[in-house]
């Protein structure tokens, strides 16, 4: 990161730099390190937050002007100091835009033991968004068979896993995306009932039990004039309001009271205890080609920049990863 950005984040606030490391832990380290090979990098929208210095809960502190970025990431073990991790060893969590990373706190790795699905999946499906779907619809939104579903950002890294989560529990799914491809993708390959393009239609009008919210802003406002007595709206991200000097305010609140709506947040961090029930769970779909994954890879470090501020202007198609490096 070269330094916090006057306005909002962009690609030129990134820069790729290159240098030379040794491929072993110093010597001179006292601390049960690992040193990793990056093979594949986690976009996630929280990062543009970090860029202007704001912490965000699940990331260890904001990012620092001149040095390198971090987030969610699937690596290779090359050196390991700590008892857990051994050379070779496939792991899945917090590293820094690099190829190579030496990481300071390694438990806080998670262990890769499933390696007959794709790799980079560990950045998405089986990563934090993954877990964010999973938590935030069977264990916030309280789902029941049958409900109304509406999910914005729905062809995204968590959207599509939410509607693909409610489509399996047998409910009637509908998301919003910002294109034409991305309602294409939602209607014939994810599997959702119906979906629109919300740049082309703002109006909404659909009956909703639940509502799983990635977007916040003028959707919320709309969605809570279409919610069913004591439906549920799950707060999982505000995308539309992290780059506003202002946030927009929303009009239609008093609806939370006259329809008897339940609104409630989470983080998925708080939900990392979930991780082996979540896999056991979601494994066998995955494997039964029940559950997909889109993704949109970025191929290369360098490309990264472009990559992770697609974000905020849709650009990206699925789940956004970089590939540093093939394993
Ligand atoms: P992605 O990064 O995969 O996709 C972001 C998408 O958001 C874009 O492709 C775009 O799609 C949409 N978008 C961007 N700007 C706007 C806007 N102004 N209005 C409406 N849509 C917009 O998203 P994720 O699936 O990773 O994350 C979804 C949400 O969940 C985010 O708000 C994120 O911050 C949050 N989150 C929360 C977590 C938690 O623990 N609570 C954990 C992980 C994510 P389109 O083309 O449809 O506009």
């Amino acid at each position: 990161l070269k330094d916090y950005s006057s306005g909002f984040q962009k690609e030129s606030d990134l820069l790729v730099k290159s240098g030379s490391i040794k491929l072993k832990v110093p010597e001179e380290s006292s601390n049960a390190v690992v040193l990793v090979k990056n093979l594949y990098l986690s976009c996630d929208p929280a990062m543009g937050v970090l860029m202007r210095g704001v912490p965000v809960p699940g990331f260890i502190y904001p990012y620092k002007p001149g040095s390198p970025i971090y987030g969610y990431g699937v690596a290779k073990v090359i050196d390991s100091r700590h008892p857990n991790f051994k050379k070779g060893d496939l792991v899945w969590g917090m590293t820094a835009w690099e190829e190579y990373t030496l990481i300071p706190k390694p438990e806080s790795l998670i262990k890769i033991e499933h390696t007959d699905i794709p790799l980079s999946y560990y950045t998405g499906l089986l990563g934090m968004a993954g877990l964010t779907a999973y938590a935030g619809y069977f264990e916030v939104s309280s789902p029941k068979k049958g409900e109304r579903v509406f999910v914005s950002a729905a062809s995204e890294a968590v959207g599509q896993l939410v509607g693909q989560f409610a489509k399996l529990l047998g409910c009637y799914v509908v998301g919003s995306a910002g294109s034409k491809e991305k309602v294409d993708l939602l209607k014939n390959r994810l599997g959702f009932d119906e979906a629109f393009d919300y740049k082309e239609e703002p109006d909404l009008e659909v009956r909703i039990d639940v509502y799983f919210d990635n977007v916040g802003g003028k959707m919320l406002d709309a969605v809570l004039l279409n919610m069913r007595i004591r439906g549920r709206i799950t707060a999982c991200g505000m995308i539309s309001q992290y780059n506003l000097q202002q946030p927009e305010g929303v009009h239609n609140l008093m609806n939370i009271i006259l329809r008897q709506i339940r609104m409630g947040g989470f983080t998925a961090d708080n939900y990392l205890h979930l991780y082996p029930k979540f896999l056991e769970k979601l494994l066998p779909h995955i494997r039964k080609g029940e559950i997909i994954y889109i993704e949109d890879v970025a191929r290369g470090l360098e490309n990264g920049p472009r990559a992770l501020m697609g974000l905020f202007s849709g650009r990206n198609f699925g789940k956004q990863l970089v590939e540093v490096a093939c394993e």
